[in-house]
């Protein structure tokens, strides 16, 4: 472990600001129709013709949100360009474009910015998106990428945060707590190389937590099976916080309660067997974790029919009136209220 620095270092300011633009930007081809103007212009230009346009950002510093020493940079321009695209999903559109803007101190050589691009143009290949513009500037202490996602929708097929009513069922994709476990294995082996240089870390048999940390996936793939169902969510959002702090923007802007089952909430072996070393209990894992990049959204429960048994879908609780108010069912039965605990909490011991 050591900070991902490649063998080769060309300082930056052999190719300058616009040399460097260049470099990083020239395989990048536009394969949208709706982009019609790319990099290279004051400002780039696209037609979305009778489309909703919808766009996010995202900004990721160092040391705030990542840290080298065991992210490759490779991996943190993909995450950058997943992170946007899963809020695109998130309102059931699709997203078409990127711009990325970057602020690089001379402590990185032109090959480290040259593999951050390459994960950068994996994700616009994976997710059939075109890098149209950004920004770059230096910066005196780190790295910051800050990423803007533009997508379309039809009018009616746009979900928002507000549209979930006391019955719909709740239901994500996927399963959950490992984005948060893969970075506690990876702070974990950072402190016993911090200490001991000559130890190497052991992250055998953690692939999978450690793939959901260091190269989350945006879920593409359902936002294409909810439309080959025809399935419209009532409400939709990402996770990115935690599923808890997640179904809480859902009841608070759509005016619900709910009942989140634990014993419904999607868990990978992987997740059980970390929790375990790690002391933690995997609800509390899951609840406000993070980083997961599922997709939380309600439906009807007349569309029941068209997701029960799938593999990608869980139905873990549904909407009630906001009297109610937001609880989770424990294994044994017991409701107890819901809240967003966030990060800080996630250090207390398994009782
Ligand atoms: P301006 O001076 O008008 O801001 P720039 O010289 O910054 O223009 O950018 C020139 C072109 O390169 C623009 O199309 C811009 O969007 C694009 N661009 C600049 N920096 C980046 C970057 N880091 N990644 C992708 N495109 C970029
Ligand atoms: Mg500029």
């Amino acid at each position: 472990m050591e900070e991902n620095q490649s063998e080769q270092f060309t300082p930056l300011s052999k190719l300058g600001e616009f040399g460097l633009i260049e470099h990083l930007t020239k395989r990048f081809p536009l394969r949208n129709g709706s982009s019609i103007k790319g990099i290279g212009d004051d400002a780039a230009v696209l037609e979305m013709l009778d489309k909703h346009t919808v766009v996010s950002t995202d900004m990721l510093v160092e040391g705030v949100h990542f840290d080298f020493t065991y992210v490759p940079p490779q991996h943190l321009g993909y995450k950058a360009v997943v992170v946007n695209l899963s809020d695109i999903y998130a309102m059931n559109a699709k997203p078409t474009q990127i711009l990325v803007s970057i602020a690089i101190s001379n402590r990185f050589g032109i090959e480290f910015v040259e593999q951050i691009y390459d994960g950068i143009r994996l994700a616009c290949d994976v997710y059939d998106v075109d890098l149209v513009g950004g920004d770059t500037s230096t910066s005196y202490s780190g790295l910051t990428i800050s990423i803007t996602a533009i997508g379309e929708a039809a009018e009616d097929e746009l979900v928002y945060r507000n549209g979930s009513k006391a019955t719909d069922l709740l239901v994500v994709s996927g399963d959950l707590g490992g984005a948060y476990l893969g970075l506690q294995l990876l702070e974990r082996e950072k402190s016993v190389f911090e200490v001991d240089k000559n130890m190497q870390p052991d992250l055998s048999g953690n692939e999978y937590v450690l793939e959901r940390q260091l190269k989350p996936e945006a879920r593409k793939d359902i936002h294409e099976l909810l439309k080959g169902l025809d399935l419209k969510p009532t409400s939709m959002i990402d996770i990115s916080d935690g599923l808890s702090s997640e179904v809480i923007h859902l009841c608070k802007q759509s005016k619900t309660g709910v009942q989140l089952y634990e014993e419904k909430i999607p868990i990978d072996n992987n997740v059980y067997s970390l929790c375990e070393e790690f002391q933690l209990t995997t609800t509390t894992v899951a609840l406000n974790g993070g980083e997961d990049y599922e997709l939380l959204f309600t439906v009807d429960l007349s569309d029941h029919d068209k997701i029960k048994g799938n593999p990608n879908l869980s139905i873990i609780g549904h909407m009630t009136a906001e009297s109610e108010g937001m609880n989770l069912v424990t294994k044994d039965l017991k409701s107890i209220p819901l809240s967003a605990q966030g990060w800080d909490a996630m250090m207390d011991k398994k009782a």
